[in-house]
């Protein structure tokens, strides 16, 4: 990216550029240890004050946001100003506490007595968190953590964001950088379900004050530091001008000499199938709807989804999903999208799902997580397949189902005799743990078809945290390792007859997808933005020429 005096580089996760000011998101502030107190009304008062600061904060961010937003921030600000609070830190400075402390107590028993109570209440419980970071942060003079909202376009900076943080982020964002994170981790997946340019493992760029102008280049991961407003104009014109080109790109997925692909669709949730706007003003998505044979689902042209990462729906929530709110939000997918794999819930690592209340685990990425929570919980299973198949019957749709995280044949085989007693017709299983994928063959005898899942797939096959930003060379597809455990999978479907797909992120890669295509896979599951730039790959190269493309790659 051209301009700007002098730069950083991280790992470009989510194509697209972006210019705007920075702001960073404070990290929680760290209490630190108590101070001898000589003037407890001095203490007292700068508690008074933190409360109505945080209170101010939150009513002024309310009043910008509006609808529903607007009650939620409104009714955590009257927490704020909630006089018990208030009379309980004060008497904590009259006992000699200094006022981040006693803060930090107050909210700690105001927390308490809530979790007790259960219910809607309990589920407000982690709310306090927020407030105590924010209150005690101004008690320190430190600035306030959580999401900002400026009132006007920003970048935001962060050390790391949840994916609970990334999917509630306001269409006042322009793009994400962030210290940490590797190109699969989910932030980097929901960021370009967005369309918005990201970049992950940026050293240094939280060492950036706020309002520093930045261009972002999420396809390179280059960070362009002090722009002219020149420059910031110019990266907006190009950047609307490359979306402009790609909203044209249309028609299903061909190599050159006519070898069919199907391309598909990762997505959360219905939203990420309104079509897919690639210019959105600041990280937005159209809420036009208008579907269609000819514009594909997400108006990509894309034939189908391929991933729905049902987790997506429930992330932070404290209570289970009911039967008929699951049923109501497949059908509205099965509604937009003629042929749709749903895949059951996968909870676990950097995707908790708190209602699920699974015990804390030494090494989670090898503990129980996607489809071995159902050892702990297997009514959880048997709900969401008896939602999706009453989804279908509502839609008048015919779902494919798939688990994720399936290792043995075993897992696979139950699985598939649970989905087809609720009449689910299509099961199959994702490749994701390298003892799957060298047993494909035989998987293949139990469901109808396999879905590789290469980031996790990445993460078990070279033992490295996907989340971690300094083993990203070992995460990398193109690595012989997991292509050979890919054609061994695509070689199984191909004598099963079955289909065999990668929904991972390999899959959406203009460059490695003509590689997939070549060892054999029959269907690219990606975000929406990653499909005319894969499509354009494929309609370059003959079917022999991604095949040789593998041959060199395996070698
Ligand atoms: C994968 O692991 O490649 C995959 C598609 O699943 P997720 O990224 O949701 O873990
Ligand atoms: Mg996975």
């Amino acid at each position: 990216m051209g301009g700007g005096c002098r730069g950083l580089v991280g790992l470009g996760v989510s194509q697209g550029r972006a210019a705007g000011p920075v702001i960073r998101l404070a990290d929680p502030p760290e209490l630190p240890a108590p101070r001898t107190v000589t003037d407890p009304g001095a203490e007292a008062a700068t508690v008074a004050k933190a409360l109505e600061a945080v209170a101010a904060e939150l009513n002024r961010r309310a009043l910008a946001a509006g609808g529903e937003a607007a009650e939620i921030l409104e009714a955590l600000a009257m927490i704020a100003e909630d006089p018990v609070l208030l009379e309980e830190a004060e008497r904590l400075t009259a006992g000699g506490a200094d006022a981040a402390h006693a803060l930090d107590a107050a909210f700690s028993g105001h927390r308490e007595a809530l979790a007790q109570l259960g219910g809607y209440l309990a589920e407000r419980a982690a709310d306090l968190d927020d407030l105590k970071h924010r209150a005690v942060a101004s008690a320190l003079g430190l600035p306030m953590p959580g999401l900002p909202s400026p009132g006007h376009p920003y970048v935001l900076v962060a050390t790391d964001l949840s994916p609970a943080d990334t999917a509630g982020l306001g269409g006042d964002v322009l793009a994400l950088v962030t210290e940490r994170g590797g190109p699969t981790s989910h932030t980097a997946i929901l960021a370009r379900a967005r369309g918005l340019p990201a970049v992950v493992a940026c050293a240094g760029v939280t060492g950036l004050a706020d309002g520093t102008v930045i261009g972002v280049d999420g396809g390179t991961g280059e960070i362009a530091i002090g722009l002219s407003e020149r420059e910031t104009a110019e990266v907006a014109r190009t950047e609307a001008a490359r979306r402009a080109r790609l909203r044209t790109s249309r028609g299903p997925g061909r190599t050159a000499d006519g070898h069919a692909v199907k391309l598909l669709l990762n997505i959360g949730s219905a939203e990420d199938l309104a079509p897919h706007d690639p210019e959105p003003a600041s990280g937005g998505t159209s809420a036009e709807q208008t579907g269609g044979a000819e514009a594909g689902v997400g108006g990509t042209g894309a034939e189908g989804v391929g991933l729905f990462r049902t987790e997506f729906l429930f992330l932070d929530r404290r209570q289970p999903p009911s039967f008929e709110e699951q049923v109501t939000a497949y059908a509205e997918v099965f509604g937009r999208a003629e042929h749709v794999i749903v895949r059951t819930l996968d909870a676990g690592t950097d995707k908790p799902l708190p209602f699920l209340g699974l015990p804390q685990e030494q090494n989670p990425a090898l503990g129980v997580r996607g489809l071995r929570v159902d050892r702990l919980l297997p009514e959880v299973l048997d709900t969401q397949l008896d939602a999706i198949a009453e989804a279908a019957r509502r839609a008048g749709a015919e779902p494919w189902v798939m688990a994720p995280m399936v290792t043995t044949v075993g897992e696979a085989s139950d699985f598939a005799r649970r989905a087809r007693a609720k009449g689910i017709a299509h099961v199959g299983v994702m490749v994701e743990v390298p003892a799957a994928a060298l047993r494909a063959g035989r998987l293949l005898q139990e469901v109808d078809f396999l879905s590789i899942g290469t980031n996790d797939l990445a993460q078990y096959t070279f033992a490295a945290d996907r989340q971690h930003s300094a083993l990203a060379d070992l995460l990398d597809p193109r690595q012989p390792a997991l292509l050979e455990l890919i054609a061994l999978c695509a070689e199984a479907g191909r004598q099963a007859g079955k289909p065999v797909g990668v929904c991972g992120e390999a899959a959406g890669d203009p460059l490695l997808a003509p590689l997939l295509v070549g060892l054999g896979v029959t269907s690219l599951s990606m975000a929406a933005v990653c499909v005319p730039a894969v499509r354009e790959a494929l309609a370059g190269l003959t079917l022999d020429e991604c095949r040789e493309r593998a041959r060199a790659a395996l070698e």
